[in-house]
């Protein structure tokens, strides 16, 4: 069983689909001074729009230069029953694909799993050395002592470590729902209007963009998933057997694309973006291990969806373009009755 979103919720470039979701932030909770970790966020499914279909959107967007691209946007409201909207990534309607997938998130031109720098679609195995500091050797934890950080396994979710066993079912959890802190934590992806807490200042200065982009990438071989699935969003880590330890064989890397997300173009246009990505409470969730090589997966992404975002003024701006206006004309939406005056209407 898979979400059942309803299309327009649904991103889909090249016969692969994304869903995003946008509940209202989870307040943090303290507990004797800690902030404990929460369970995953629920179900909200949110109206995404194709950029393409619309004459007045942004100038600065990138549209796609292939059928290997989709270029999206959503409205950030400036609130959600009282709290910041925030947002998670659902991978699950990638399950179709017959093929295993990978996805792989720069928020606001940053790896929402590494912290690191992201303009380009690339997946990145962490095994052996740390990334920031190449010569200094991880622990089989994953622990740089520099950087005194546990680094996740890799910087994508792979749909095949994403099926997990619990309590004897196999169940999917292929999603991301904002910062990860490397140790089965997550902060969530919440926007804010408050300069200061956008993650992405603080790591990429003044190059952020208001937008992310999803890169999906596809094994070389299809894939036989385990049967008697549940997809939808439980708590994953009663009793879940993908914390296991395994060997660490050192960094391996996709090839670097010579094609990049292209987002930092808009840099220029919209210098201080209104509304950013910042990171809200914790919660529990992983980044379960990839026990395939890196050459498992296809070199070039199947799938880049760069999504943008903008406030309710902006959205409505843009919807007002629709091309080829397939919306409802004035006359329906006034609730004027039409048609049939006095006769019965003609049947053919
Ligand atoms: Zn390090």
């Amino acid at each position: 069983m898979i979400f059942p979103y309803e299309p327009g919720c649904l991103m889909t470039v090249n016969d692969l689909s994304m869903a995003l979701n946008m509940p209202p932030a989870l307040k943090s909770i303290i507990r004797g001074g800690e902030e404990i970790e929460q369970s995953l966020p629920r179900y909200a499914p949110l109206r995404v729009h194709r950029a393409a279909d619309y004459e007045g959107r942004p100038g600065d967007w990138i549209m796609p230069r292939s059928a290997n691209e989709g270029t999206f946007f959503f409205c950030v409201p400036d609130e959600i029953e009282g709290q910041p909207p925030a947002l998670w990534i659902d991978g699950g309607p990638l399950d179709r694909s017959q093929n295993d997938t990978a996805f792989t998130v720069s928020f606001q031109g940053v790896d929402a799993i590494t912290g690191l720098k992201k303009d380009s679609p690339y997946l990145l195995k962490i095994e052996k050395n740390c990334p920031k500091h190449p010569e200094t050797q991880l622990t089989p934890a994953g622990y740089c002592k520099d950087c005194n950080f546990t680094w996740p396994p890799q910087n994508y979710r792979a749909r095949s470590a994403d099926w997990i066993k619990v309590n004897g079912r196999w169940v999917l959890f292929h999603w991301l729902d904002g910062w990860n802190l490397g140790a089965n934590v997550i902060r969530q992806l919440v926007f804010t209007r408050q300069q200061d807490k956008i993650v992405a200042r603080h790591v990429i200065g003044d190059k952020v963009v208001d937008a992310l982009a999803i890169a999906v990438f596809r094994s070389r071989q299809p894939w036989q998933r385990p049967q008697d699935e549940i997809v939808l969003r439980t708590d994953p880590f009663e009793k879940s057997e993908w914390s296991d330890n395994n060997i660490l064989k050192g960094v391996s890397r996709g090839p670097m694309r010579s094609m990049s997300y292209g987002l930092e173009k808009s840099v220029g246009a919209r210098p201080k973006p209104r509304i950013g990505a910042a990171a809200g409470a914790k919660i529990i969730q992983g980044i379960p291990k990839d026990l395939n090589p890196i050459d498992y997966w296809e070199k070039e992404p199947a799938a880049i969806f760069r999504v943008y975002w903008v406030d309710q003024d902006q959205l409505k701006e843009i919807l007002a373009t629709k091309i080829g206006g397939t919306g409802e004309s004035w006359l329906a939406r006034s609730k004027i009755p039409v048609g049939n005056l006095g006769n019965d209407p003609i049947s053919m």
